[in-house]
């Protein structure tokens, strides 16, 4: 795939709860991993792959007004070339904070070097380690307490000391609608309540078609 072109579901700004303070969202495609009770299935399966200048153009006014940019995913570890290139291309007029959330180890990704270590090397903050269903959710953040929460960068040391507090409640949650009967959940949601969500928009899908 080109650097120029990123294979993403879209972008949200503000939100909070994915990261320090309010931040700007995206959502890359693509996951090998499928974890049970992962909150975002729809991101496991590849898509069109769009030109990045486009995107930055768009990012970069709203990112004027947040405190960072969080990439989410679907695994952003797939996408490294096009992801080292948009930060590169928002750090030409922004001097942006980056988050991203990996099922990876960053031992595994620290071993693998490559675009993965370029990639490591343009990141303030690393949230690591699958989603595991049966751990305890109680830290903020992160789907499940055994992701850690890693400070790479002098940028993020201002945040030295926040990586283990507990989750906020009541938990910060946004819906974006994505189509008339479909709709995407932003944020840390309690376990079980996407399943709710999930039944609750069947219902009004159906409810549409009747
Ligand atoms: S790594 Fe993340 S996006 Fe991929 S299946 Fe697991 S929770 Fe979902």
């Amino acid at each position: 795939m080109s650097t120029s072109l990123l294979d993403y579901a879209g972008y949200a700004c503000p939100v909070e709860g994915l990261g320090p303070g309010r931040r700007c969202i995206i959502w890359v495609r693509g996951c090998h991993r499928h974890c049970p009770g992962c909150v975002a299935p729809e991101m496991w399966e590849t898509g069109e792959a769009l030109s990045i200048e486009p995107l930055a153009r768009e990012l970069l006014p709203r990112l004027a007004g947040v405190d960072g940019l969080t990439i989410s995913g679907g695994e952003p570890f797939n996408q490294t070339a096009a992801l080292c290139a948009l930060i590169d291309r928002l750090r030409e007029e922004l001097d942006v904070e980056v988050l991203v959330y990996t099922g990876f180890l960053l031992e595994e990704l620290r071993a693998g070097g490559g675009d993965a270590a370029a990639l490591l090397d343009r990141l303030d903050i690393l949230i690591d380690g699958p989603f595991m269903e049966g751990e305890p959710n109680t830290l903020q953040w992160r789907g499940s307490d055994n992701q850690r929460v890693h400070l790479l960068s002098p940028r993020a040391r201002r945040h030295a000391g926040q990586e283990n507090l507990p989750m906020r409640e009541p938990r910060p949650l946004q819906v974006q609608m994505v189509t008339p009967v479909s709709f995407r959940v932003i944020g840390i949601p309690r376990r079980g309540d996407v399943a709710a969500y999930r039944q609750a928009m069947k219902v009004l899908r159906e409810k549409v078609q009747e």
